[in-house]
């Protein structure tokens, strides 16, 4: 088959193209109702502050068990789920789930949740998170939002009509990926936001590439010099934290703090933190 000519080549081309279009049209079709039917979980992953050495908060990531293919990853799942609009209901699931479940956390802790561009078009959004803070009992002030660059400026003076609205709920707005969306000071300018989640692809490769580690000393000196905290993603070495210490970063998160895992046992662990003293 290799061998074949630029004709053939062509169609095996169209048939993967095709093939990709049907799984994605699967996809779409078993993700409608995953949720409702069990499918859905959300791991939690620690975020760390390197000033007191401590754990602030959790971010909350899905997963889908899918009933055939097993783990189905995010990056798969959520575009399929932005394309049919089925994000919207999954967006208040994860909401909902994830803020009952911080609300039985120590009130220092924070939780972290992303919301897709999607979410963030829907006008009604602000009320939405409003009245799942109130039926949770979880304090606006330890809700943080994730949300990409990308994401702003999709629908820009839309989206800054509605993060102004969650912001005066006191609830926090933090970037995420830094410096991978498409994006323009500009957009920092006139946008409200709480923190900056330098994207893992900097950290990762800060220790073989001089250009990862300058940037991520620059998108220090503007988070600071714009008075917002920085953290930093993909921490997985103690050569990662050194450097990050070393800039002077706010807060990491990253596998070697530990890999998102299952509330419960998280907050047993820090239950028993807490009892030690
Ligand atoms: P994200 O929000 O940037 O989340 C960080 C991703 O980096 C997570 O991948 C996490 O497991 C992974 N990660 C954490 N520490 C390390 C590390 O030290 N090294 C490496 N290599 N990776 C690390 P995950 O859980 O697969 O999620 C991927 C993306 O899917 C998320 O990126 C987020 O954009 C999206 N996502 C996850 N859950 C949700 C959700 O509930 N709603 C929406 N809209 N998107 C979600
Ligand atoms: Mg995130
Ligand atoms: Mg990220
Ligand atoms: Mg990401």
């Amino acid at each position: 088959r290799a061998k074949g000519t630029v004709g053939e080549r062509i169609c095996y081309y169209e048939k993967g193209m095709d093939e990709q279009a049907r799984e994605r049209r699967q996809l779409a079709a078993d993700l409608r109702g995953a949720a409702a039917r069990g499918e859905m979980t959300i791991l939690y992953q620690p975020q760390r502050s390197l000033k007191d050495d401590r754990v602030n908060g959790y971010e909350a990531l899905l997963r889908w068990t899918h009933p055939k293919r097993g783990l189905v990853p995010p990056d798969i799942f959520i575009p399929v789920a932005e394309e049919t609009g089925e994000i919207l209901a999954l967006g208040e699931w994860v909401l909902r789930q994830a803020c009952e479940e911080a609300a039985r956390w120590g009130d220092g802790l924070t939780v972290a949740i992303n919301l897709s561009a999607v979410q963030l078009s829907q006008a009604s959004l602000p009320e939405s998170v409003a009245q799942t803070l109130l039926e949770t009992g979880l304090a606006p002030r330890r809700l943080e939002l994730e949300i990409t660059e990308t994401a702003i400026i999709a629908d820009k003076p839309r989206v800054l009509h509605i993060l102004r609205r969650l912001k005066a709920m006191g609830i926090a707005i933090a970037i995420d990926d830094f410096g991978t969306g498409y994006s323009s000071l500009d957009t920092l300018n006139s946008f409200p936001f709480d923190k900056i989640k330098i994207d893992k692809s900097f950290v990762i490769g800060s220790e073989e590439r001089p250009q990862a580690r300058a940037i991520i000393r620059a998108v220090l000196a503007l988070g600071h010099s714009l008075g917002v905290p920085v953290l930093a993603e993909g921490v997985e070495t103690s050569g990662h934290v050194d450097l990050l210490v070393a800039e002077g970063c706010d807060q990491v998160q990253g596998y070697l703090f530990g890999r998102p895992g299952h509330a419960p046992s998280l907050l047993a662990r820090e239950q028993a933190r807490l009892a030690a003293g």
